[in-house]
């Protein structure tokens, strides 16, 4: 079979891929298929290669070493010709793109997510207590206890935290298959528990008797410490390796605990090599987390990382939205706007914001106004805020390396200007409110992914060079210290 392509589009990439795929499928185990091929997609053709995007360096690692050449042989059979195979890491593009196995969605916004089933049944009641599923569970210290408004349901998906919902349905659909492990990270009020949780709720709808076990660091560390001191460690180290998923919140509890992280470390080993999901959640990346091992960074970063980012306006208006249906009251659109405008940081503050408003009006008899709001949350009144605008940082970045910002935002690239405009991206993500489109187009208009290739380089020689720790510390600490009150 000789296919007749175009070069040069994604069009013709994926048109060949979908027949390579097709004949892999009929050489291939489903499992092998499910497992490997599902989560792939093409991303390039030039009429000499074939370029591909996939999740992760250790599932392009094995497509190499176990697949080449079988794709290179259905490339040939389907082109005629033979041409290279080009792998690349982008586990977006693999995650968000097309595969033939599981066509996407189009979502409102016309991004394309995974092609997601919305579940038939309600959640699961509340408190769901598989103890008396698995005998293994029955100790009441593993009592699964879920937040019945964790689901996926009442999550709502914004640009800021859409990569983290598909990962978490991916796993949710293929556990131990999709993505191992799935790592979860944000700043606090973001939503990484109730994905988690989300996770958890999925799996025992899809299987009821998934044995899951959710806790959080510092518990499976209580736990730990305990069974050291009743040298129990035997039965603690088969309760936790005889489960099909074990889920911990707030991973970075690991942070300055040797012994911990040692057990942790075999525990996953040990769980991974059974093909045992595993879901993770932390405050900072993993290689921000002190004193983590590096064979546990690694390991944490063998499948999915994705970061939840602060809500934008947008999806500040729809988290409000939606927790003012859930408690069926009806709040005015002026005061919906004020809140998200005011409240940017941080989701749990969001709804705290709106329970102390609706619960204050229910109390005294009165109707929700913005004088009201006004009165009951003066702290958030917007003339007492601050906010730490892209000027700022590229000011401070100028100054120090002794540039003009206009440099900053050329499209220069000699060395001595290069490094201050990654350190101005990397600032500026951190200390203002912007994504990473809007940083791109602001350094020169370029795209989010060399915004993101420059955090990621600067957190890397921020670990390990003291000079330029001492540096870019030193201008965080002048932003922090004009801005006092930090983004806004
Ligand atoms: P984290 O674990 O990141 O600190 P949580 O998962 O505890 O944050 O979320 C804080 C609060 O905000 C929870 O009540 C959660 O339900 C809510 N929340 C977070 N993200 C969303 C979202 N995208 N949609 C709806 N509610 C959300
Ligand atoms: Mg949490």
């Amino acid at each position: 079979m000789t296919a007749n392509v175009p070069e040069g589009s994604t069009a013709a990439a994926t048109d060949i891929w979908q027949a390579v795929f097709q004949s892999l499928s009929n050489n291939l185990s489903r499992d092998q298929i499910q497992t490997w091929f599902h989560r792939v997609c093409a991303i390039d053709y030039d009429g000499q290669s074939l370029t591909l995007a996939v999740p992760s360096e250790f599932h392009r690692n094995w497509i190499l070493e176990n697949y080449s050449n079988s794709i290179s042989s259905s490339l040939q059979f389907v082109l005629g010709v033979p041409i290279d195979l080009k792998i690349s890491i982008d586990p977006e593009k693999a995650i968000l793109g097309s595969s033939p196995l599981q066509k996407p969605l189009e979502n409102k916004d016309n991004r394309t997510i995974p092609a997601i089933s919305k579940p038939p049944v309600p959640a699961p009641p509340v408190r769901e207590n598989i103890s008396n599923r698995e005998p293994l569970l029955r100790d009441s210290s593993f009592q699964l206890s879920l937040n019945p408004n964790y689901t996926f349901d009442n999550f709502v998906v914004g640009p800021c935290n859409r990569f983290a919902y598909a990962g978490a349905m991916g796993v949710s659909e293929n556990p131990a298959k999709a993505y191992n492990p799935l790592f979860l990270h944000g700043s606090v009020g973001l939503g990484k528990t109730h994905l988690l949780q989300g996770v958890c709720y999925e799996l025992l709808r899809r299987k009821p008797t998934t044995r899951i076990l959710f806790l959080s660091c510092e518990t499976f560390t209580n736990h730990f410490i305990a069974a050291l001191e009743k040298g129990a460690l035997e039965e603690f180290r088969r309760r936790y390796r005889s489960v099909d998923i074990l889920v911990v919140d707030d991973i970075h509890f690991l942070a300055n605990k040797e012994r911990t992280q040692e057990e942790f470390f075999h525990t996953f080993n040990a769980l991974f090599q059974d093909e045992k999901q595993i879901v993770l959640s932390s405050d900072s990346p993993a290689q921000e987390i002190p004193t983590l091992q590096e064979r546990l960074i690694s390991r944490f970063k063998w499948g999915l990382e994705a970061e939840i980012e602060k809500p934008c306006f947008e999806t500040r208006i729809a988290i409000l939205q939606r927790k003012a249906r859930t408690m069926d009251v009806s709040i005015p659109d002026e005061i919906v706007q004020f809140l998200a405008e005011h409240i940017t940081n941080n989701i749990r503050e969001l709804e705290g914001a709106i329970n102390r408003v609706v619960g204050y009006a229910a109390l005294q008899r009165e109707t929700v106004s913005l004088d009201l709001v006004r009165r009951i949350m003066p702290e958030i009144d917007t003339d007492r805020t601050t906010v730490v605008r892209f000027e700022d940082v590229a000011a401070v970045v100028s100054k120090k390396f002794h540039l003009k910002i206009l440099d900053l935002q050329s499209r220069r690239r000699h060395q001595s200007i290069a490094f201050p405009r990654q350190v101005a991206m990397y600032l500026s993500r951190r200390h203002t409110k912007h994504s990473l489109e809007e940083i791109g187009a602001y350094y020169g208009g370029r795209d989010h992914t060399t915004v993101l290739y420059a955090i990621d380089k600067i957190t890397d020689v921020v670990r390990t060079d003291a000079n330029i720790r001492e540096t870019v510390n030193s201008l965080a600490d002048d932003l922090s210290r004009s801005f006092p009150r930090g983004v806004h």
